[in-house]
């Protein structure tokens, strides 16, 4: 049976019974029921639906590898965490990751002025804030109010200027000085797409001789006391561990160099994000070689043996993991409009009393194929096939009788698939490709999966349901945007196989997984289809429970935003409409409550799915 690769991505989260994916926790319901739950009241188009219980997962997942590897290796330094809120800023998401990471103070990182303000507001005292990026003196001055109002906040310079205007702020105000990071410069780089946050060419981070001159500038200002942690970020996603080790043993060298230059404040090593999340589906290629187990342990231990080689004690270790905490709590359950092929359906067959002989043949063919004669008689259907396009083509039949072929030989392979299922012949599977079935989804790669569309990466993607038949379709996956771009191809060496559904009677449903981390701040509004519909979901032991609801933008809000008036656009449409001629006052007053109702609505497509 076809798993679509759940035991290398889904981590265990869901499980599949019943023909149909389940949460696999509490009282397990399928994401179906939840998603025709929220459907029930006239919600259509892209769900995204947030599940806070796998935060909490996470969470706890990287807390407690960390407390192993802290026991197992005697490690007298604390472990810490973050959240980096470029990840996904998202209220409910931000929200859940506070909530379910109280118990272990989790804190939130911010690049920007607005994550800053962001983080000062949702940090609870008690946790740290950490500040990454580029920085002006007001960024920094707001760090400085951050610190006066009682957070614990270290702000990391990423260059030798924005300790000078740390220094310039503190003589020239008297709030209270906020702890100080550097960011150092590795002469290691990272691994994987996402690797130029390190190595020596690295858009971030001091250098070793800038780092001398940031302890001379503190010393000189009195602030070396204010000189906290050492930290590095050497990429998203590292696919190697390799990488990560040599830039601990880097930063660990710097760290016990600089307590012995005289560094007593500093207590903590941020070893940044990275920590990779499974995206693949298929068993050939994996997106990591490494495990959290694995990962933690390589992190307490290299720190450990370094400090006690040099004789420093062991410093607190901060971790600013993004991806690997949220990606897996978000869900994206797309209806399938429509699927390109159906129109081969054998109840659209409509023969003639007397058909050409060769139809007659397939009719037959059709009507006697079975597991033992299906390859010679799928070879007889292709070669009827040929011969029937050339009588088409010279006259000698029409265009029901070509219907009719076509259909019938459709039908032929199709039969010839599935009794073949279970041991294709490389035939069967080239013709499977050949006669890939183009799958229309209600959503926007660009909005909902803009790193396909950027960078090529993979999002595990499966029906809900139907999971008790077998896919026989190879299957391409086209967005809803009139761009060629928003389609996500059949690829035959990761291949894509869904159900032949009817789409017309029944639902057809595709989730896709892991889209929790970066995929909604990147989203982009090409064609002006917004960010979906989302609900936060909590399991409970008897069922679950839907909150915060927000809705997707409606079209008019869509223009405002771009800076169209909307009142302008609304009255303009109704006086129009108002003004036509050739209507009764009756169907006027309809059409004017309709567009209304349109204009309020997103702009996701609402036919029957
Ligand atoms: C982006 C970023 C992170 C998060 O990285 P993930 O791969 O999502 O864990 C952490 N720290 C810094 C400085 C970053 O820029």
């Amino acid at each position: 049976m076809n798993n679509f690769g759940l035991n290398i991505w889904a981590n265990k989260n869901f499980i599949i019974e019943d023909g149909e994916i389940k949460l696999n926790y509490k009282s397990m319901p399928s994401l179906l029921e939840i998603a025709n739950e929220i459907r029930s009241n006239n919600v259509k188009g892209p769900l995204l639906l947030r599940f806070p219980h796998l935060i909490k997962r996470q969470i706890k997942t990287l807390y407690s590898y960390f407390y192993k590897a802290i026991e197992e290796n005697n490690y007298k330094g604390s472990f810490n965490a973050v959240f980096p809120l470029k990840v996904n800023q998202f209220p409910s998401l931000v929200n859940a990751v506070t909530t379910q990471g109280k118990k272990y103070n989790y804190g939130l990182e911010a690049g920007s002025k607005a994550e800053l303000i962001l983080a000062m507001s949702k940090t609870p005292k008690s946790a740290n804030i950490t500040v990454n990026g580029f920085k002006d003196e007001e960024m920094l001055t707001l760090g400085f109010i951050a610190a006066q109002s009682g957070h614990k906040i270290t702000i990391t310079i990423e260059g030798l200027n924005e300790l000078e205007t740390i220094i310039a702020v503190a003589e020239k105000s008297s709030l209270r000085v906020p702890n100080i990071g550097i960011r150092v410069r590795l002469h290691s780089a990272g691994s994987g797409i996402w690797a130029k946050s390190g190595g020596m060419d690295a858009k971030f981070g001091l250098t070793s001789t800038e780092i001398i001159e940031a302890i001379a500038l503190l010393k000189n200002a009195n602030l070396l006391d204010k000189l906290t942690m050492i930290h590095f970020h050497i990429g998203s996603q590292m696919s190697d561990i390799a990488p990560l080790k040599k830039a601990l043993r880097e930063a660990g060298n710097i760290y016990a160099e600089l307590k012995k230059m005289g560094a007593e404040s500093l207590s903590s090593i941020n070893i940044g994000g990275g920590l990779a999340v499974e995206y693949d589906q298929h068993e050939k290629a994996h997106a990591r070689n490494y495990s959290i187990d694995e990962f933690s342990s390589s992190v307490v231990f290299l720190l450990g043996e370094i400090m006690d080689a040099k004789n420093v004690s062991h410093p607190d270790i901060f971790t600013e993991s993004g991806r690997f905490i949220v990606a897996s709590h978000a869900v994206l359950i797309t209806p399938v409009l429509e699927l390109f092929s159906q129109d081969y359906q054998e109840k659209l067959l409509n023969f003639k009393e007397s058909n050409p002989p060769l139809i007659e043949e397939l009719r037959e063919l059709n009507k006697l194929l079975t597991n033992a004669n299906c390859i010679e008689y799928l070879h007889d259907a292709l070669d009827h096939m040929e011969s029937l396009f050339t009588l088409f083509d010279l006259g000698y039949i029409d265009l029901q009788d070509r219907s009719n072929a076509e259909i019938l030989v459709h039908n032929i392979i199709k039969k010839a698939l599935y009794l073949k299922s279970s041991n294709p012949t490389n035939e069967l599977e080239q013709l499977q490709i050949k006669l890939q079935e183009r799958y229309l989804i209600n959503a926007s790669v660009f909005q909902s999966l803009p790193d396909y569309w950027g960078l090529g990466q993979h999002f595990p993607v499966m029906p809900i349901h139907y999971l008790n038949t077998t896919p026989l379709r190879a299957a391409s996956l086209w967005d809803i945007t009139c761009d060629s771009d928003g389609e996500i191809g059949f690829n035959p060496e990761k291949p894509l196989y869904l159900h032949d559904v009817n789409i017309d009677e029944n639902d057809y449903f595709l989730g896709f997984f892991n889209v929790g981390a970066y995929q909604e701040t990147l989203g982009m509004q090409h064609n002006l289809f917004t960010h979906p519909n989302e609900y936060t979901v909590n399991i409970t032991d008897t069922g679950y429970e839907i909150t915060n609801h927000i809705e997707s933008k409606n079209i008019l809000d869509i223009l405002a935003s771009i800076g169209y008036d909307k009142d302008e656009i609304l009255n303009k449409l109704k006086s129009d409409v108002e003004k036509s001629t050739f209507i009764t006052e009756k169907e006027k007053s309809d059409t004017l409550t309709k567009l209304e109702t349109f204009l309020n609505q997103n702009g996701y497509l609402r036919t029957t799915n």
